[in-house]
């Protein structure tokens, strides 16, 4: 499903106490804050005014129902009133939505003269809310607290941010990831837990031989590839004269997608240490695959690839680009320290500044022939990386505010896709707390989705997240880094 498919369910909390009109009123003003904010054109996904509750099995009912609809990606909740709220435990018990607690009012003024008791039973969500949220914070509930005027940019900014990441985890839990070939050998932090993955966060992450992919390559004809050949002239510029290299790339892509769209995989991993029967590791086909949609991880990194499909599905429709990434070198003069990213082959070109060219150049590492690639450079802006380890026990997400630059130098010789970034807090200390958090050197790269909707989606999937802000000291994170170890041994 796409991210214009998914609804918010809205729903009300009140009471019988202030009588008919009272709830006629609120449930109108719903409907009409509903349609407001959906004509604003500010959320990605529609919201739909459910019901005005004011009994336990009206709010069973509509969780039951919002658990059991596809279509449904999360409850928010606004009390216009105070609304006894040992009458939300049981729907709150069975609620397996993520859930929204929306702080906000109907009116943004207090009226002067016109203010009566009429007008307060109208508007009591300064104390409504709160009883609202003693019961979440009693329950132990997951939930994103967003408080404001429902008509405010910043508010309706975080609503909409807070969807994008309930969508990602309706994403998460249907996302099915095509292995091509095991882990690379020996590698520790690509490795994982793939029954407690898909117990925790719903993947389905499954091998498939390079075998069938070969012979689906062998079946694709010359003019599914002529026809592919024409998107890619397209959309890149061709340096090279080589044109059976990049076909070849085209037939690899071409095979990889018959095989994902089949078994329904957003996201896939291959490693060059098992490319039997193939003449190229697919660079360029992984990487218009990724401009696709698709998720990738090199090396046999199915985490890395199933996070590069969330975070693209959760950026949908946004246009600074998502891409798997791998930390490479450093720029280590004072004042100007850097990091370069980049991989073998494999980065997404939905973060180039300009058009990608498509090159052919020899492949340092394993023994195939020389791959057509994509080559760009980043464009300039913050953005996040993310990185999803396994702990043994639990899932660790690991996420850095970064700032990415230009490259400051052209590095004409270096023939894959790059980019130049400052780590926060600064390149060293921000190493420093990386390597003692255990972040992976492969990430997802991000400019579009933010390091709160990773921390929401986190919370609502239940797992350990660390954050790297400009803020950050070693001392601070080692702190918090001991305190979560002992807090989830007794989760
Ligand atoms: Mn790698």
């Amino acid at each position: 499903m796409s991210m214009k498919q998914y609804e918010f369910w809205f729903v009300v909390g009140s009471q019988f106490l202030y009588g008919p009109e009272v709830l006629e009123t609120v449930a109108r003003r719903a409907a009409e804050m509903a349609d407001w904010m959906n004509q604003s054109g500010k959320l990605p996904c529609k919201v739909v005014y459910k019901v005005t509750a004011k009994t336990q099995q009206e709010i069973a009912d509509v969780v039951r129902e919002a658990n059991y609809q596809p279509v449904c990606a999360g409850i928010i909740t606004w009390c216009h009133t105070f609304s006894p709220s040992k009458m939300w435990i049981n729907g709150f018990v069975d609620l397996q939505k993520p859930y929204c607690h929306f702080a906000t009012q109907y009116n943004r003024e207090i009226p002067n003269e016109e203010i009566d008791m009429d007008f307060m039973n109208l508007n009591q969500a300064a104390h409504g809310d709160r009883e609202h949220g003693f019961i979440a914070a009693r329950l132990r509930m997951p939930r994103k607290v967003i408080a404001g005027y429902w008509q405010d940019e910043k508010v309706l900014r975080q609503l909409g941010d807070w969807m994008r990441a309930a969508v990602g985890v309706a994403f998460s839990r249907q996302l099915k990831v095509m292995r091509f070939g095991d882990n690379m050998r020996e590698v520790a932090v690509t490795e994982g837990d793939k029954v407690e993955v898909q117990a925790k966060l719903g993947w389905q992450v499954n091998t498939w031989p390079v075998g069938t992919l070969v012979e689906t390559m062998n079946a694709v004809t010359d003019v599914e590839i002529d026809e592919l050949m024409n998107l890619y002239r397209a959309s890149y510029d061709f340096a090279t004269d080589d044109l059976e290299t990049v076909r070849y790339q085209a037939r690899e892509e071409i095979a990889m997608k018959k095989m994902l769209d089949k078994e329904g995989c957003m996201a896939f991993s291959n490693t060059f240490q098992d490319l039997y029967g193939m003449k190229q590791l697919p660079g360029l086909a992984s990487q218009h695959l990724m401009a696709l949609g698709y998720g990738y991880g090199g090396e046999g990194d199915w985490k890395v690839a199933a996070m590069t499909a969330i975070l693209k599905a959760m950026s949908e429709g946004q246009t600074g680009g998502t891409a798997f990434m791998e930390d490479y070198t450093y720029h280590l003069v004072e004042g100007q320290e850097y990091s370069l990213g980049a991989h073998m082959l494999e980065v997404c070109p939905s973060v180039a500044a300009e058009k990608p060219r498509i090159e052919v150049h020899p492949l340092g590492i394993g023994d195939r022939e020389p791959p057509a690639r994509l080559v760009f450079e980043g464009h300039a802006g913050k953005a996040i990386v993310v990185s999803l380890i396994d702990m043994g026990g639990r899932l660790r997400l690991i996420c850095q505010d970064i700032e990415c630059v230009k490259p400051i130098m052209d590095m004409p010789n270096l023939p894959v896709a790059r980019v130049m970034w400052r780590a926060m807090p600064d390149l060293t200390t921000g190493l420093t707390c990386w390597i003692t958090a255990g972040g992976a050197h492969h990430t997802v790269l991000s400019y579009d989705v933010t390091a709160e909707q990773m921390r929401d989606w986190a919370r609502m999937m239940d797992i350990e997240f660390v954050h790297i802000t400009k803020d950050t000291t070693v001392e601070g994170l080692e702190h918090d880094l001991f305190l979560s170890d002992l807090a989830w041994k007794l989760k």
